[in-house]
């Protein structure tokens, strides 16, 4: 049986949407990038952050810096946007050029308007249970699991990865929904084992078909995270054919990646709705 593909383009829309009537309600949104360099890579997400949110209605500011900026300047420019009261949320965009320390320019973001989460304080209040700001692609993989009436309550959830960005915070999240979350890496004895318990499974690796169908539970969801551009095109951790074993799997591309980006200009109302005391702050 061919597993139900979970649209993140059709439920991303649909969020986009959702932002877009909170931010006519609240009037302004405010929420600035910022680019160190030129990486290619980086050029491509920042420019479709700034096109869905300026269609969502946000007014985004778009901070560009050559690479050779200094960290001081940088660390400058952040502590001005954090004062700077028609800013509601920040990003620095990462990787940052080889000679800043990303954590701390990372940690000088205001929590309060941290969008992505990875400032220590946000990333302690997931740990606790009293998230505010998450990092939008683990906050995307719960709005798909909700979206498609996958309840991780009881449920067996493993993560493969665990990064700052992905892996750690999907599990917290998932821990938090009440699943029973096993955290794998690579260092994991036997990773099949272990996917093979998974009532839903998240792949956040990037090595493109890690998890193949023998690595599935039957019936199991699985969210495909994982991104690698190879000559063939873009390539998730999870091979194709577990569409064959699986009830529910993303698609790649189409899957999380689209969620993403939703997820970021929710963090940006969210932003919005605690600086003007329409939503409390979690303990800090
Ligand atoms: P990362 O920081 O490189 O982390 C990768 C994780 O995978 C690490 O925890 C690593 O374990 C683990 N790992 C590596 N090889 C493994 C193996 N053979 N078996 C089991 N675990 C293994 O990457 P990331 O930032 O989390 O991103 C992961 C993937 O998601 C990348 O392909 C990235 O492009 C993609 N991504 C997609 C989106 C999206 O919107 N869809 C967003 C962000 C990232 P150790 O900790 O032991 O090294």
């Amino acid at each position: 049986m061919a597993a139900t593909m979970m649209d993140g383009r059709a439920l991303a829309e649909r969020i986009r949407g959702e932002v877009a009537v909170e931010v006519a309600e609240l009037g302004h949104v405010g929420l600035a990038t910022i680019l160190v360099g030129d990486d290619p890579a980086s050029d491509v997400y920042i420019t479709s952050k700034h096109r869905v949110a300026t269609e969502a209605g946000i007014d985004a500011r778009d901070v560009r810096l050559p690479a050779e900026t200094s960290e001081d300047d940088v660390l400058a420019l952040v502590h001005e946007l954090n004062e700077d009261d028609a800013v509601d949320g920040i990003l620095v965009q990462l990787p940052l050029p080889a000679h800043m320390d990303e954590t701390r320019v990372t940690y000088a973001v205001a929590p309060q308007k941290d969008v992505d989460g990875f400032h220590p304080v946000n990333a302690g209040n997931l740990y606790l249970g009293t998230p505010l700001h998450v990092p939008a692609t683990p906050a995307g993989c719960m709005e798909l699991l909700d979206a498609y009436d996958v309840d991780p309550r009881g449920a067996a959830a493993v993560v493969v990865g665990r990064s700052e960005i992905v892996g750690r915070p999907v599990a917290m999240l998932l821990l938090q929904a009440h699943a029973t979350v096993t955290i794998c890496h690579s260092r994991t004895a036997d990773l099949a084992a272990e996917t093979l318990r998974a009532d839903i499974l998240v792949a956040a690796v990037g090595v493109p078909g890690i998890v193949t169908p023998e690595m599935v539970k039957p019936g199991a969801t699985v969210l495909d995270v994982g991104l690698t551009r190879t000559d063939e095109g873009i390539r998730g951790d999870v091979d194709r054919s577990v569409a064959d074993v699986a009830r529910r799997l993303t698609p790649m591309p189409g899957g999380t990646g689209p969620m993403t980006i939703a997820m970021l200009l929710r963090s940006a109302v969210k932003a919005a709705r605690y600086r003007r005391g329409l939503l409390a702050y979690p303990t800090q």
